[in-house]
């Protein structure tokens, strides 16, 4: 029989037919070699090696002479067994899987191949069949499929990198929310997604929580694969194995775009001015405190300005309050125009706007007051045309208060109206002089 295996493929040394008995006695995967018998009573089984017997809990005795049939069952696939005797009747390789039982009566999955083997005539005298034992893997794929489908059930995405951050795996959420598929990403790292709305100490910050085998949890601003901004209220989580190194990053996110922008939608509307769209008084005061703090010691000089529009009142009288309001957005949109990204045009009162020119000292503010006041004058509404704006501008002295400053700004604007209007006028006094 060996001979004959041997004559359908020889081997390119000669072997001692032990050596085979050895090899088939100590092979993970079960044999079996039948007769060739395609009649009623089917194949009988001549060898069956130990793995085989450990598989289907026969010993060898049990199954010489018996049909390969008593393994099968209620669960067995019909079709699967169709297929395979139209194999072994046509003489062709087989290749299948279907349910088989044990001797006690246990179902298990099995894969197996089957392969004729002739004689020096060509006829089939055997056939012999490389059989696993596949129920754990098959439990394995089922558990892995469950765990997908409930992962794909949820609305979160969900999003798994391995240890170096290559994502392995991303949900149907995932696909939802930012529009990459699963096929566009494995592989890939999340960073894909980076908007660059967020700073170095914001990812050395996630980091160190996740190098302590902490959970990181933070609104990301991504980007969409239709380049789309999206907030996602994300926390990524370690997982680490028996030996406490980390194997996995899983990262569950939910969008929360739309709340992020409604809040943003009520800080703007707190933030800016209504009718002028310039910064509100209180956020002017903070803008101010801010500027104020980083000049404080004197290293970065700040400038403030307070412009008021000249003769206002006589617009509101002879072109009604709605006209009047019309040249104060104008005015307010000139001098936002005018002003460098990092400056404020703050409404301070009615008809009054502080400018803060960050990090100026008067030789630079001057100028830009005066651009100011130019620009205003160059700005003609309908109707009521054009109007002019008085600017008073102080620089901060050392030791001065927020305060004090504003007052000197605004005696330099008195002083400004008091010499004509429509002109820059500096607050020459210093601290020391202010405070005498
Ligand atoms: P001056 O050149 O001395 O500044 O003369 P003025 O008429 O502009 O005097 P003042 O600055 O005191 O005038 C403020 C006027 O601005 C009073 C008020 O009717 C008007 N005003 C304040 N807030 C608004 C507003 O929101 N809309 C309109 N239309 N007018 C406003
Ligand atoms: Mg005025
Ligand atoms: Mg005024």
């Amino acid at each position: 029989m060996t001979s004959q295996v041997l004559a359908v493929k020889p081997l390119p040394f000669p072997v001692d037919p032990a050596m085979i008995s050895l090899a088939l006695d100590q092979s993970f995967n079960a044999v079996l070699l039948t007769d060739a018998n395609l009649g009623k009573d089917g194949q009988r089984i001549v060898y069956a090696n130990p793995a085989f017997c450990q598989m289907t809990g026969y010993t060898q005795q049990e199954l010489l002479g018996r049909t390969p049939r008593i393994l099968q069952g209620p669960a067995t696939n019909p079709d699967v067994i169709g297929q395979l005797r139209e194999s072994l009747r046509a003489g062709t390789y087989f290749h299948g899987s279907t349910i088989n039982y044990r001797k006690d009566g246990r179902p298990y999955t099995v894969e197996w191949n089957i392969s004729t083997v002739r004689n020096a005539e060509s006829e089939i005298t055997h056939f012999i069949s490389v059989q696993q034992d596949v129920s754990d893997l098959m439990a394995a794929q089922k558990s892995t499929q469950i765990f997908a489908s409930v992962l794909n059930a949820t609305e979160d995405g969900v999003v798994i990198t391995n240890s170096r951050g290559i994502i392995e795996f991303a949900n149907k959420g995932f696909e939802k929310i930012t529009g990459y598929g699963l096929i566009d990403v494995l592989g890939r790292r999340p960073s894909m997604l980076s908007s660059g709305h967020h700073d170095a100490a914001f990812y050395e910050d996630m980091w160190g929580t996740l190098r302590q085998g902490n959970t990181f949890r933070s609104v990301f601003t991504n980007r969409s694969k239709n380049n789309a901004l999206i907030h996602c209220d994300e926390t990524i989580t370690p997982l680490c194995n028996e030996a406490g190194e980390v194997t996995h990053y899983v990262s569950i996110f939910r969008d929360v775009t739309s709340h992020v922008l409604e809040a943003s939608k009520l800080r703007d509307l707190v933030r800016y001015d209504s009718l002028t769209g310039a910064l509100s008084r209180a956020a002017g005061e903070l803008a101010l405190q801010k500027a104020y703090m980083q000049s404080l010691g004197g290293k970065v000089p700040m400038s403030i300005a307070m412009a008021d529009i000249d003769h206002f009142k006589q617009v509101n009288d002879k072109w009604g309050h709605s006209r009047g309001d019309t040249v104060l957005k104008a005015v307010s949109h000139s001098l936002i125009a005018t002003l460098r990204a990092n400056d404020s045009v703050i409404r301070w009162g009615g008809e009054e706007f502080l400018l803060i020119f960050s990090g100026c000292g008067l030789e630079q503010a001057r100028p830009l007051a005066e651009r100011c006041r130019d620009g205003v004058q160059r700005t003609t509404t309908d109707e009521v045309g054009q109007v002019t704006v008085s600017i008073g501008v102080a620089e901060l002295q050392l030791g001065e208060t927020v305060a004090q400053l504003i007052e000197r700004a605004d005696k330099a604007l008195y002083a400004a109206k008091h010499a004509g209007r429509n002109q820059v006028q500096v607050s020459s006094e210093t601290q020391a002089e202010y405070s005498a």
